[in-house]
């Protein structure tokens, strides 16, 4: 039996919360005392959890929790310890891909927030295979590969030299228009296909409210293309939830509204990567990680990268 601290009442052992720092390995006061004292400190207690969150401390023991929480998810390799993570947080001040500064936020992830990228994703987080990159740089590489940001990379290119002679409706000629007579031809198919495009437009129109821009868009406006017309891999829907081949709308020029010709039907996966960044961003963070590629010689783990310009 032990006596709470608090409530001075003898109990048992189980009652306790542990504290491997007191000698017995448990709370000084019994779980019903905490759960008092817990509603009663609510915003002090939340203020001192951002507080240590904005700490080096506090940033090392968030990266490596979650970190070591996906590897056990996804049963994959985890060999860091916690000690590695802080020494990179505290000697690591800029994003070595998108060179700027990290910035220390609460629990919220901005552009610019520190996480642990793994350069192979395969190959699981070892010191070897991780660093620190800026949130916006991991999300522009997701889990694909430095290949998949060059096809993307490509395609923007070919996308941005078509705008500059009128372009304008010229990118449904990349077969997009004679996919949707495809579907029409196959009666089943056609269903699923409307289906989806019905959702996807309703979809749009809501972001189209939230950031204020046009949404001239109607149903038959939106083909879904067999491939990815970006990353060149097949779309389809994903049973429950969003996947990387499911298809998605998206605006070509990000400062354009839904309007027939700004639209296009990429995959999940590409338009993750495309995120908000403009050409010279998703540039830029392209020779970034290949930049750290070299420097850490870990291009091996990808063998030769080689580049593809879609058709
Ligand atoms: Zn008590």
């Amino acid at each position: 039996m032990v006596e709470c601290q608090k409530c001075k009442v003898k109990k048992l052992a189980s009652k306790f919360s542990k504290n491997s720092s007191h000698q017995n390995g448990l709370q000084k006061i019994c779980k019903k005392c905490n759960g008092k004292y817990r509603v009663a400190n609510k915003e002090r207690i939340a203020e001192q959890k951002r507080a240590y969150y904005r700490t080096s401390k506090g940033i090392a023991k968030q990266l490596f929790d979650k970190a070591r929480y996906r590897a056990r998810k996804q049963s994959i390799v985890f060999e860091l310890d916690y000690d590695w993570v802080l020494g990179q947080v505290q000697q690591v001040l800029e994003c070595p891909v998108r060179k700027v500064k990290f910035v220390t936020g609460d629990k919220t992830f901005h552009n610019n927030s520190r996480t642990l990228d793994r350069a192979q994703p395969s190959l699981g987080y070892t010191r070897e295979n991780t660093c620190l990159v800026s949130f916006k740089a991991n999300l522009v590489k997701n889990n694909g590969s430095l290949q998949d940001l060059k096809l993307l990379i490509c395609y923007l290119h070919k996308i941005k030299a078509m705008k500059a002679e009128s372009w304008i409706g010229k990118f449904r000629s990349l077969g997009l228009v004679q996919q949707k007579i495809y579907f029409e031809e196959k009666n089943n198919k056609r269903i699923y296909r409307k289906s989806i495009s019905v959702r996807m437009l309703s979809d749009a129109k809501k972001r189209a409210k939230r950031k204020k821009l046009i949404c001239s868009l109607v149903e038959c406006d939106i083909v879904v293309p067999t491939v990815c017309p970006i990353i060149g891999i097949p779309l389809f829907k994903g049973t429950r939830k969003k996947i990387d081949n499911s298809p998605t709308l998206d605006r070509i020029d990000n400062n354009l509204g839904y309007v027939l010709s700004n639209i296009q039907v990429i995959s999940n996966k590409a338009n993750i990567m495309k995120n908000d960044c403009t050409l010279q961003e998703l540039e830029q963070i392209y020779i970034g990680f290949e930049a750290i590629e070299v420097t850490k010689n870990r291009l091996k783990h990808y063998g030769v990268i080689q580049m593809q310009v879609p058709e």
